[in-house]
């Protein structure tokens, strides 16, 4: 068993060798198969922390093979298992007692407090979550569990399992860990990696313009909350006056009738104000804002609740309000963020006299994500910052802009990041940032990132979904392990004999990947062109066979692998005539599928339950249109 879970300044661990003349200090969980321990429930656990000590229960007894009584701490107090140690579950008066050195009222909300007390063990944490936390901490990094993905776990077997001294106090040092995806959502995985299950968490609220500012109830009778677009531009220019003007007027003649858009035209012309943006330093936008926050605020929505977000965020466009004052503040500060953060700390300020703990946040993305010279957020502002328009191809660290906006964010604010780990336009082709993600965390938590949420995959056979959800949440738990380390142990737990192939594929696509320096890899690409040549993907087929072979006999593994290869074998029918005239030109070996039919036909049961494919699309569109495409070739 692996007692190193340390390795990081916030761990405090420590094994305290017994003297012969003191309580011996293991505790057994079972001797041969017979139960040594009862568990104790606090008496106001939540609905969240019985379940958690269910699931330690069936745990515990999976592995011993023994029954393990959950009890109340009225029971386990008044000696009714003189033989027994106990598990102190939560936070009780019983646990409080035992460990009146932990500071139980300062715990964080995540903080975990794993502690053996003269052969009793408390596992417990800060409310609501932390002791949900210490019992998957126990689990995983004390005693071996793995969750590897749905319907796939190790547990391991020991009859006489028994813990040694421990004294484990740890809080995550990013206060939301969020990861959006197929796998990450199912409430298992939410609790296994110790995600932040309970929060109401808006991964992208919605902008000002359509959340409050509305155009047909503002515009028309206040055109000056609006931006104000003082250049001519061009018809092809988007963002800018000709732009609009053009495109409201084509709206005018084709919106089904009536419509607000000859109105709008009227307004526009005659103030050179958008609906899409409001100016944020307009007094008139400011009071409604605030008024309507409040008013989330009261209602509880719209809103993050751990801690409590209302958003004063920006529209999607790059329009940005032309007026004097707000060209002024641009100039000085070097980013329109210098606007909106005057604007967020305006309203922050209000917010604060009535609601002090609620936070205002702003977006930081496209002209945002640039953070201004010298205007400093308020204390009662977080910025959300979306690395939108960021390579995927290398760490965040790697990209001058991304490095510096993402640092002094985080030097003068509370910052939240958003970070994109998969291609949404096709999640299930090879999207080779396989070593991107676990650098990310490391840096996030080296400047004082304070949460993160990461936009990943959907799709039962999405890019190496199960590997990149696991790893990135043991990361969210605790940045300061080694990225590459956890991949190793995730694909040693989950593919077997195939984990040094599957290794060599993915170091063989990012090597691809890199092959042209000016290579970008966005997050919503259609195919694999521009990177993955013939030869790269003769070589991913060549592992995969080599894959198979390696976990051949074994259908789990087997079935794991094959999955996993679709990301190739789709990727060949994708541009299927193209690497054919590759292979041709170049005159090398075509490895692709002879009769791409034979893949259609095999991922053809699939259609309806793999779920999606692409941001907007299912998998049942993708398959129909490559069933189409291939159906002339191979004469169905
Ligand atoms: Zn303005």
């Amino acid at each position: 068993m692996n007692w190193t879970y340390c390795g990081q300044l916030k761990y405090i661990v420590s094994f305290v060798l017994a003297a012969a003349c003191i309580v011996q200090a293991d505790i057994d969980i079972a001797r041969s198969g017979e139960a040594r321990v009862v568990i104790v429930l606090a008496p106001d656990a939540s609905g969240k922390q019985k379940s958690a000590t269910s699931d330690l229960k069936k745990y515990l007894e999976k592995i011993t093979g023994a029954t393990l009584d959950i009890i109340g701490v009225d029971d386990a107090t008044a000696g009714l298992f003189p033989e027994m140690s106990r598990i102190f579950v939560g936070d009780s008066s019983v646990a409080r007692q035992l460990a009146p050195q932990v500071e139980w009222d300062r715990l964080a909300p995540d903080e975990i407090v794993i502690k053996s007390v003269d052969g009793d063990l408390i596992v417990a944490g800060g409310k609501p979550r932390g002791t949900v936390y210490a019992i998957y901490t126990l689990l995983q990094d004390m005693i071996g569990c793995r969750w590897w993905a749905p319907g796939a776990m190790f547990i391991p077997s020991d009859p006489s399992l028994s813990l040694p001294e421990l004294n484990i106090r740890y809080a995550p040092p990013f206060e939301v860990r969020v990861i959006l995806g197929e796998i990450a959502m199912l409430p298992e995985a939410r609790s296994w990696h110790r995600l932040s299950f309970d929060l109401s968490f808006d991964t992208s609220p919605r902008g000002i313009p359509s959340r409050i500012l509305k155009a047909e109830e503002y515009y028309i009778k206040h055109p000056e909350w609006f931006a104000y677009l003082r250049d001519e531009g061009s018809e092809d220019e988007e963002y800018t006056y000709r732009y609009v003007l053009k495109t409201w007027k084509h709206n005018a003649l084709h919106e089904p009738k009536p419509n607000s858009y000859d109105a709008y035209v009227e307004v526009l012309e005659r103030t050179r104000r958008v609906y899409s943006q409001p100016c944020p330093h307009s007094e008139g936008a400011r009071k409604t804002i605030l008024k309507a926050l409040l008013a989330e605020i009261a209602a509880g929505q719209g809103t993050w609740n751990s801690p409590q977000v209302v958003w004063v965020n920006q529209g999607h466009g790059y329009y940005m309000c032309q007026c004097g004052r707000c060209e002024a503040v641009r100039d000085k500060e070097g980013s329109d963020s210098g606007n909106w953060v005057l604007m967020a700390n305006a309203i922050a300020q209000e917010v604060e006299k009535v609601y002090p703990d609620v936070f205002v946040g702003v977006s930081a993305y496209w002209h945002t994500e640039a953070p201004p010279a010298a205007v400093q957020p308020r204390k009662n502002v977080l910025v959300y910052q979306a690395l939108y328009t960021q390579n995927r191809l290398d760490p965040s660290r790697t990209y001058a802009f991304q490095s510096h906006a993402l640092k002094k964010w985080a030097s003068i604010a509370k910052l939240y990041v958003w970070d994109f780990d998969s291609n949404n336009r096709n999640y299930y082709q090879p999207h080779p940032n396989y070593f991107v993600r676990g650098d990310n965390m490391q840096f996030f938590n080296e400047i004082g990132v304070d949460g993160i949420m990461v936009q990943g995959g959907f799709g039962k056979a999405a890019d190496l979904l199960a590997l990149r959800t696991w790893v990135t949440a043991q990361m969210l738990w605790n940045p300061n392990k080694n990225p590459r380390k956890l991949m190793i142990e995730f694909l040693d737990g989950y593919y077997g004999a195939a984990a040094p192939i599957l290794m060599e594929y993915m170091e063989a696509m990012v090597d691809g990947a890199h092959r042209n320096k000016d290579q970008w890899l966005g997050s919503y690409e259609f195919t694999t062109a521009g990177w993955a040549t013939v030869r790269d993907m003769n070589v991913a087929t060549r592992l995969f066979d080599e894959a198979a072979a390696a976990v051949k006999g074994d259908k789990i593994l087997s079935q794991r692998v094959w999955l996993a290869r679709q990301s190739i074998d789709l990727s060949w029918l994708d541009r299927y005539d193209e690497f054919k005239q590759e292979a041709a030109d170049k005159g090398i070996l075509f490895l692709g599928p002879p009769d791409p039919s034979k893949i259609i036909d095999a991922v053809a049961p699939y259609r309806q339950t793999w779920g999606r494919w692409h941001i907007g699309k299912p998998f049942s569109a993708y398959f129909d249109e490559m069933k189409e495409k291939f159906s002339s070739t191979t004469g169905n």
